[in-house]
């Protein structure tokens, strides 16, 4: 057996082979940068262009400095244990300098380099802003209600779920699922949106929360790129009954739970049970309970309540109701029925 020893060659010390690592590790450069990297962005939505793709930018500014300075920085393949630390100044308005500082091992020799790279930040309109102000659309959602006019709630429900629709898609990546007017007109509301697929899903859910039913009616409008280019106008109607109507049945009162075509799904306001009502089979229109009134319960007997009267502040008695336990002294939600001079519990 015989014991090898080498020598480095240029420093002496003793080496397993060739250079020593000390020598090694002062021949290598840790890092190698450019001096300027070019960060697109559009001035009104600020969106991020990642070479020919624009993005939303979800990220703190400084965060985004960082990741931009570094990806100008290539660092020695073998370098280990990595800390990576970034400053940076505006130097004008569109310019950023950064100093990125490596810290790291090679060949388990501690080692640490610096380098600059300037940001050049660069404005242009991303393809959802140019679309919108080049007036761009795919669809109008156009919210209406069967044989009356659509109230405010409805007003109000329509416009925020189509917010709530164009954020949703817009956070999943759907950059071009845009609203680029809501308007309120006499008949109703009209959404105008950047994309069918943001029809779809707003006429989905407006149904949803209000119930009736659309209609979709493309209209070819031209072409775009080689391809047929559709216009879509999804018609809601919304019921004429709306969830929370009391309506009066063969002298009951029902509030209506689900509309379901001219099928009602209705919660009797005596009994408390739940059953469904042709439209047909509706009397009349009592009221909405999100216009119900708040009336002092007086007393309770075990098949009466008084109620005080908001109006005339005179008792009046009505037949307990067993889904609900009125409490002396606190108020209840009534409705009043004045073609039969009544109140109805409402909840
Ligand atoms: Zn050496
Ligand atoms: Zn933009």
């Amino acid at each position: 057996m015989t014991i090898q020893t080498n020598i480095c060659p240029r420093c002496g010390k003793p080496t397993e082979e060739g250079l020593c690592p000390q020598c090694r590790a002062a021949d290598t450069k840790l890092l190698a940068c450019e001096p300027r990297v070019t960060a697109v962005y559009c001035p009104v939505c600020d969106s991020q262009k990642r070479g020919k793709t624009w993005s939303d930018l979800r990220m703190p500014r400084e965060d985004l400095i960082a990741e931009l300075a570094v990806s100008a920085v290539s660092i020695h393949e073998d370098a280990k244990n990595l800390k990576v630390a970034v400053r940076s100044e505006d130097t004008a308005s569109n310019r950023t300098a950064c100093t990125v500082e490596v810290e790291g091992t090679l060949y388990s020799v501690p080692v640490s380099e610096t380098c600059e790279v300037e940001i050049l930040w660069q404005k242009e309109a991303c393809d959802r802003c140019s679309r919108i102000s080049g007036g761009y659309y795919e669809g109008i959602v156009q919210v209406r209600a069967t044989d009356r006019k659509i109230n405010a709630y409805e007003r109000e429900v329509a416009a925020s779920i189509a917010e709530q629709a164009e954020e949703s898609l817009q956070q999943s990546g759907d950059r071009l699922s845009f609203i680029s007017e809501l308007e309120d007109s006499k008949d109703g509301v009209d959404i105008t949106v950047g994309s069918q697929h943001l029809g779809q899903e707003i006429a989905r859910m407006v149904t949803g929360a209000l119930g009736g039913r659309y209609t979709t009616h493309p209209k070819l409008v031209g072409e775009k790129d080689g391809k047929a280019l559709y216009r879509v106008t999804y018609s809601i109607r919304l019921p004429f009954y709306q969830k929370g109507d009391v309506v009066v049945s063969r002298g009951g009162y029902f509030e209506v739970r689900e509309i379901d075509g001219r099928r009602l799904r209705v919660f009797d306001l005596q009994t408390g049970a739940t059953r469904t009502l042709a439209e047909t089979e509706v009397e009349r229109l009592l009221g909405n309970v999100r216009d119900a009134e708040s009336a002092l319960v007086v007393f309770t007997q075990p098949n009466m309540v008084g109620l005080m009267d908001p109006k005339t502040y005179r008792t009046r008695e009505l037949s307990a109701v067993p889904w609900t336990f009125p409490v002396e002294g606190q108020p209840i939600r009534v409705l009043r029925d004045e073609e039969q001079d009544r109140l109805v519990i409402v909840g």
